[in-house]
């Protein structure tokens, strides 16, 4: 009889029982000068001894300021310096950081402000189409604002602090740099005190992920989560001090605050960051210019750097390693990795927010098949398992859903026990609601989501949200949102909308209905009208005929993955 499919990670080497905080004060110590952080659209540069300090300093003004170990600090910002600092200062002060993605318009951010009720909102003042500055005041009714630098909100009972990084500042927002100057001549004894009282089983960082169930849920993890994992995903590369890692990943999400620093700062290696946001050419630029030995990307991201028509100008002589992961990783782009961007020892990783989020990573020592053609083998104390239908754990080589269990889980949704029960049970496992098959070595496959989740260049998009929001439109009877292959962003969203008897729409109006409403990667690329939609008996839209017909009609195909 075939094994069962459950697999348990190796123990050899022991898990830290360490704060974040712990872990920069570590790397100062160990590696004092050695380069820790280069922000290329910044020219800026510290050393792990600069960076350590630099925290320091925001981690005494935060709680001078007032703010409380467990109060919330949200980041409304794309990748810069400050991001870094601020990760580390909230973690030093036992705050929470609450990640918020830069593409997020008003009602998301809205949405995020009330539900984990956030004290402050760490925000840069404009990204691209995005004001920031201009969106928040929006949310808030003109009475709102304290006078001097604070805010006072009956919409927003926790919400005292909005803090600018750069520009003008408007009436209710202070200066990050001047928070950053007057932590220099602070009191170090209150960040002393909270430090000696820093448990690493406490929550310190809160990321947004939706789920099936529609509204986004706060993925709420522990020091001893990300530290860990972080750790766990720098050893899979092989990373040490001499290490340069390229970060073009966005830190509002694990990819960037996990896979990129802690994965750095756990190994005293160089983080080298780009762009604000990903962009092809300043990645490639930046591995050139900063002899990166090591570059992160979701497949998109890769793409767009092999397919960038001054690809041959740029020596990625330098490269060793880094990482593909976050959507199904297409078997030919991890071979032109290999071959022509000198990534050797790439490795692929699997994981979601929830836990962490690394569970799975291919070896570099892996067989080359294998590293190309799954997402490897378990990662080291953590368990998974694959089950059927009614639970029960699946024969080596049958597919099931993905169960993981161990330290990298999450403590559950902030707030919200009913759907943390429903995401983990009562032993301890998450249910991933991905699909995968373990073969007999243990390498794992994804071979599709039970959630009918979509990914679009990295980025999770759930229908559910962008269809509640489309029933807003007084012509929309009923709407399932889908995903549809695509070749650059390896799925699109397109939108299938039944309208209200009587009624008629074309795709503009639709398209426009949602502009500068929802995020832009939420915005369909596609919509179309139905009379009717495959129903199971059960009621259920059979999603995925409606995939299979649209990808027929418009002659696109699914490409073949790990
Ligand atoms: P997130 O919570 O944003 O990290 O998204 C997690 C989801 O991304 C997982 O549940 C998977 O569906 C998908 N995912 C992440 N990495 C991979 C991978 N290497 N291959 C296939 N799917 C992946």
């Amino acid at each position: 009889m075939s094994e069962p499919s459950y697999v348990c990670g190796r123990t050899d080497s022991p898990l830290f029982y360490r704060t974040v905080g712990d872990v920069l004060r570590l790397a100062a110590e160990q590696w004092p000068d050695r380069e820790a952080l280069v922000v290329c659209h910044q020219q800026v540069r510290l050393t792990y001894a600069g960076l350590y300090e630099r925290a320091k300093e925001l981690a005494m003004a935060m709680l001078a300021l007032g703010l409380q170990p467990g109060d919330r600090v949200g980041i409304w910002s794309p990748n810069n310096s400050e991001w870094v600092l601020t990760q580390f200062a909230t973690a030093q002060a036992g705050l929470i950081l609450v990640n918020i993605n830069p593409a997020y318009r008003t009602v998301e951010l809205d949405y995020a402000l009330r539900a984990v009720g956030c004290r402050a909102l760490v925000l840069a003042p404009s990204f691209k189409s995005s004001d920031y500055v201009a969106m928040m005041r929006s949310l808030l009714p003109q009475g709102d604002w304290a006078g001097g630098d604070g805010v006072r909100s009956g919409k927003y009972p926790s919400l005292e602090f909005l803090i600018q990084l750069g520009g003008d500042l408007r009436q209710g927002f202070m200066s990050f740099d001047a928070l950053c100057e007057a932590g220099r001549t602070a009191d170090p004894s209150s960040l002393e005190a909270v430090e000696g009282h820093l448990d690493p089983d406490q929550p310190i960082n809160i990321q947004f992920t939706s789920g099936t169930t529609g509204l986004p849920k706060g993925a709420t993890l522990t020091h001893f989560n990300i530290v860990n994992n972080g750790f766990f995903v720098g050893e899979g590369m092989r990373f040490g001090p001499q290490d340069r890692l390229c970060i073009p990943v966005p830190l509002y999400h694990c990819f960037g605050m996990v896979l990129g620093v802690l994965a750095a700062v756990t190994h005293g290696a160089t983080m080298v960051f780009p762009s604000e946001a990903f962009d092809a050419e300043a990645a490639l630029r930046a591995v050139a210019t900063e002899r990166c030995t090591a570059l992160h990307g979701v497949p998109t991201m890769f793409i767009a750097e092999l397919d960038h028509p001054r690809f041959r100008e740029f020596d990625l002589s330098s490269l060793r390693t880094g990482i593909m992961a976050g959507a199904p990783c297409p078997i030919a782009v991890m071979r032109r990795v290999i071959d022509e961007m000198h990534m050797r020892e790439v490795t692929i990783c699997y994981g979601m927010t929830e836990t962490s989020p690394v569970s799975f990573q291919s070896g570099v020592e892996d067989p080359i098949d294998k590293r190309v053609s799954t997402v490897g083998r378990v990662h080291p104390h953590v368990q998974v398992k694959i089950i059927d239908a009614e639970g029960a754990v699946v024969p080596r080589g049958s597919p099931g859903e993905l169960c993981t269990r161990g330290y990298c889980v999450m403590r559950g949704y902030w707030e919200d026990p009913e759907r943390s029960a429903e995401a983990v049970d009562a032993a301890g496992w998450m249910h991933t609601g991905d699909l995968a098959v373990l073969d007999e070595d243990g390498y794992c496959n994804i071979v599709g989501r039970v959630k009918d989740m979509i990914i679009r260049g990295g980025e999770n998009i759930y229908p559910r949200e962008i269809e509640e929001f489309l029933y807003r439109h007084p012509k929309v009877l009923d709407v399932a949102v889908v995903g549809i292959a695509d070749r650059k962003y390896g799925e699109e969203v397109c939108a299938v909308i039944r309208l209200r008897e009587g009624a008629s729409a074309d795709a503009q109006e639709i398209v426009e209905f949602c502009r500068g409403q929802i995020a832009h990667y939420k915005v369909p690329r596609y919509v179309h009208f139905a009379r009717e939609f495959p129903m199971t008996v059960t009621g259920k839209v059979q999603k995925y005929l409606i995939r299979q017909q649209l990808e027929q009609e418009l002659g696109v195909e699914r490409a073949r993955t790990a």
